[in-house]
């Protein structure tokens, strides 16, 4: 038996709890872990408090993150010992995930975790910052260099506009940071924000277009949020969008791509190819500063993880969680 978050869903209703489960409720596939550590999403917080149809099959195990050791393995490319990270996959959706002490896996969604990590730093950074480093790829892939301006970063104080502060501040980015949050001005300068603006300014409608300031964004948030984003973006700038924490519509015109040659970039990091994948956690190992990461993190146990998965979707948590795991029997 081991410990777990359980996610079900019949005639008592939907609802979450840890509990004892043994491996016959695990998944198939061909790699099993003992999972260190796990982390706390967005898309965890909904999955967790049943907000959003996330969970597709119950009973199921949360956590679209997990890091830790392989215990064992049919897959060719792992051995016993191995130490593993895995992001997403419909892990936490449709196949149980990170937030047990033991999880069973495809070993195709499996990647080395990097030498320059501990499993708590990489479950620091998990699906949110892995996220955050795919939107820097993005703008770099269409030419956002920092001599180009600003970059805004939206819903900054949450765990993918954290990582995305940190990185770009750290690549020699002028970061603009957009939060509800004036009591983390400070902490997002620590994290190499140049200024920070208040959200009022940018989740009510807006102009098709405005004045041009922003050479790049990373948008965590949607609706008109992304739309005032756009709307503000310089001629020829990239807006990468990758959330919806404000709202998964887009109040928008078609003005700012035509007139100015403005990019919107989507972001998906679940089904991202491995060879991305790659890409993003080899950058994150020499971009991201360590220092600044502690800054961005707390730990929890298992026992923390259901209280706060509410207090994450209400915007109350900054930066990243970790959810270290005990070690399985
Ligand atoms: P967090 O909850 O950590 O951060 C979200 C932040 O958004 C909050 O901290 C808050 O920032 C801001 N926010 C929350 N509610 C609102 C609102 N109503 N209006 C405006 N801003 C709001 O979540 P994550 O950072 O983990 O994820 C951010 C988004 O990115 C989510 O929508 C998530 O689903 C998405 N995502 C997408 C991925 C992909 O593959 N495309 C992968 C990972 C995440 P502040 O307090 O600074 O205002």
């Amino acid at each position: 038996m081991f410990q777990a978050i359980l996610i079900e869903k019949d005639e008592q209703g939907y609802r979450a709890t840890q509990q004892a489960i043994d491996d016959s409720l695990l998944p198939a596939g061909d790699v099993t872990v003992r999972v260190a550590a796990s982390t706390l999403n967005y898309k965890d917080g909904l999955a967790i408090t049943g907000q959003s149809p996330v969970v597709r099959i119950f009973p199921l195990v949360p956590g679209i993150d997990l890091a830790g050791t392989v215990e064992s393995s049919t897959h060719p490319a792992w051995q016993p010992g191995d130490q593993v990270i895995l992001n997403g996959w419909g892990v936490g959706e449709t196949h149980s995930g990170g937030l047990a002490e033991r999880a069973r896996l495809k070993g195709d969604w499996l990647v080395p975790l990097p030498a320059a990590f501990t499993p708590e730093q990489a479950m620091a950074i998990g699906t949110a910052g892995y996220t955050a480093m795919l939107c820097v790829l993005a703008l770099e892939r269409h030419g956002v260099t920092p001599d180009k301006g600003e970059i805004v970063v939206t819903g900054a104080a949450g765990g993918v506009g954290s990582v995305a502060v940190a990185l770009l501040a750290r690549l020699g980015y002028t970061v603009v940071a957009v939060t509800g949050r004036a009591s983390e001005a400070p902490y997002l300068k620590e994290l190499g924000a140049s200024e920070v603006l208040d959200r009022s300014a940018f989740n009510v409608p807006g102009k098709p277009l405005a004045k041009e300031r922003w050479a790049g964004a990373v948008d965590t948030v949607g609706s008109h949020t992304l739309a005032n984003v756009c709307a503000s973006t310089r001629y020829g700038g990239v807006v990468t969008a990758c959330g919806l924490a404000g709202g998964f519509d887009l109040p928008a015109t078609v003005m700012p791509f035509i007139l100015r040659g403005v990019t919107l970039a989507g972001v998906d990091s679940v089904m991202a190819p491995r060879t991305l994948r790659l890409q993003a956690w080899e950058r994150l190992a020499r971009d991201l500063d360590p220092v600044k990461l502690g800054l961005m993190t707390r730990t929890i146990g298992l026992d923390e993880v259901i209280p706060m998965a509410r207090q994450l979707l209400d915007g109350q948590v900054r930066g990243r969680v970790v959810v270290k795991i005990a070690k399985a029997a």
